[in-house]
C-alpha cells in the first residue's frame, strides 16, 4: 500500500479529492491561466454530425448499444451529410465531425467517399468518431483527407474497462493501442473518459488523467456518465465490485475539476464543453466548462428528425435543442469574453521539439493544492 506516489499524481489525487469551493476557485482560477496562456481566448466551434445510431457494440453504458432494441435505428444519407457540412460553412464553423456507433453498415469506401466530398466541396476540417474500426479503414479514410479521429478510452482501469465495453469476439478492445495507431497514420488524435462510471474510482481517475498527458492527445473530451435506462448500467445489473468512499461521484463539480486538470496537464490541448456538461447544468454549463479549461464547443448540428435517436444517454437531445442554438452561441461566447476561432482550430504545439508525453512541465511545479 505505502507506495510512494509521485509528485503529479499526488497532485492530481488531491485535487480529486478536493471539494471546499473556496480552494477550488484557486483550481478554476489555474485552468483558466493556462488556458489564455497556451490556446488564448479563441473558442473554436466544431459541428457534430450523428450520421449512424447503428451499433456492434454492446457497451454497458451506452444507449445506442446493439442490445437496445427500443431504439429506431437510421443512418443518414451521403447528401444529407454534405447538407450539414454546408450549413456548417454557413455558420462559420471550421470543422464538421462525423460520430455513429460502431456501423460495419457504414462500408469503408462510402466514408471514404463522404469525407472527399466534404473536403472537395468545401474548406471544412473533417474528424471522425466512429469507434473502434480496423487500421485499414482508418489508414483509407486519412487518405481521403481525414484531419481527426476521436476515441475515448473511457477509463484507464483495465478490470472496469471490460466489464462496461465488451469486446467482440473477433478481437480484444485495446482502445489505447488504436490511440497510438491514429498518432502513427497522421490523425490529429482526441480521447477522453466519463466521470463517475460506477466502479470508478479516484486513483484511477487519477491514472486516467496522467495517461492524457502521456498520450499527447491533441483533443480531450471528458463528461459525467450518466445513466440511461435501457442499458445494464442504467439497470444497475451489472456487478458491482468495491463500491467505497473513494467511488468517483457523477456530479457537475468533479467534471470541472477533471477538466481543469486536463487543461493544466496538457496545456495546449483542444478540449471541449460537453453537451453531457450542458445536461447536468442547461443554464450554465457550457461556460462554466469554458471558464474552467475548455475552449471547444461542438454544437449538435444533426437534422433535428434524428437527434432524437441519438440517445447515448438520456436528455441529450432535449440539451441540444434547449441548451446552445445555432444563433446564440457566439453571442454566449463574447458575452464570456471570448472570441469564436477562425479556421480549422489545430492543435498548435507550443513546446516545440519535445517527446510526446513530456510536452508540459511548466505550471503546476510548486502549486500545490
Ligand atoms: N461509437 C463511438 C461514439 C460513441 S458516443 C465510440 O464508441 O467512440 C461518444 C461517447 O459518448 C462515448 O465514448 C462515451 O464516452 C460517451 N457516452 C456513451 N454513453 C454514455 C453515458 N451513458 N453517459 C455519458 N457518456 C456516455
Amino acid at each position: 500500500m505505502a507506495m510512494e506516489l509521485d509528485h503529479d499524481e499526488g497532485f492530481v489525487i488531491s485535487w480529486l479529492r478536493e471539494r471546499d469551493s473556496a480552494r477550488l476557485e484557486a483550481l478554476w482560477h489555474m485552468a483558466d491561466s493556462v488556458r489564455m496562456a497556451h490556446v488564448g481566448d479563441a473558442v473554436h466551434l466544431r459541428g457534430l454530425i450523428e450520421i449512424s445510431n447503428v451499433c456492434v457494440r454492446q457497451c454497458a453504458y451506452c444507449g445506442l448499444r446493439a442490445g437496445n432494441t427500443r431504439l429506431a435505428r437510421y443512418r443518414m444519407g451521403a447528401d444529407e451529410i454534405l447538407a450539414c457540412a454546408r450549413k456548417a460553412v454557413e455558420l462559420g464553423y471550421g470543422t464538421v465531425v462525423l460520430q455513429g456507433g460502431e456501423d460495419y453498415g457504414l462500408s469503408t469506401p462510402w466514408v471514404e467517399n463522404v469525407i472527399r466530398r466534404i473536403k472537395d466541396e468545401t474548406p471544412l476540417s473533417v474528424t471522425l468518431g466512429l469507434g473502434e474500426r480496423p487500421e485499414e479503414d482508418l489508414v483509407a479514410w486519412r487518405r481521403a483527407g481525414a484531419d481527426r479521429y476521436f476515441l475515448r478510452f473511457e477509463t484507464s482501469d483495465m478490470d472496469l474497462y471490460r466489464r462496461i465495453h465488451p469486446s467482440l469476439p473477433s478481437r480484444v478492445s485495446d482502445r489505447i493501442e488504436i490511440l497510438r495507431t491514429l498518432q502513427h497514420i497522421g490523425y490529429e488524435t482526441g480521447s477522453g473518459i466519463m466521470i463517475g462510471i460506477p466502479g470508478q474510482t479516484i486513483s484511477s481517475l487519477a491514472r486516467d488523467v496522467l495517461l492524457f498527458r502521456s498520450l499527447d492527445l491533441d483533443m480531450i473530451g471528458v463528461g459525467p456518465f450518466l445513466p440511461h435506462p435501457e442499458t445494464p448500467l442504467g439497470k444497475d445489473v451489472l456487478p458491482r465490485v468495491d463500491i467505497s468512499c473513494e467511488q468517483v461521484p457523477n456530479t457537475e463539480v468533479m467534471v470541472y475539476i477533471v477538466l481543469a486538470l486536463a487543461r493544466i496537464m496538457c496545456p495546449d490541448a483542444n478540449i471541449p464543453s460537453t453537451t453531457a456538461l450542458a445536461v447536468l447544468n442547461p443554464g450554465a454549463g457550457y461556460e462554466l466548462g469554458l471558464m474552467r479549461g475548455a475552449n471547444v464547443i461542438m454544437p449538435n448540428i444533426t437534422p433535428f428528425r434524428y437527434r432524437s435517436k441519438y440517445e447515448i444517454y438520456p436528455g441529450k437531445a432535449c440539451a441540444c435543442e434547449s441548451g446552445v442554438g445555432d444563433v446564440e452561441i457566439p453571442r454566449r461566447i463574447e458575452a464570456l469574453g471570448r472570441t469564436v476561432g477562425k479556421g480549422p482550430g489545430r492543435r498548435i504545439r507550443h513546446v516545440q521539439g519535445t517527446q510526446p508525453g513530456r510536452v508540459f512541465a511548466l505550471g503546476i511545479n510548486g502549486v500545490e493544492p
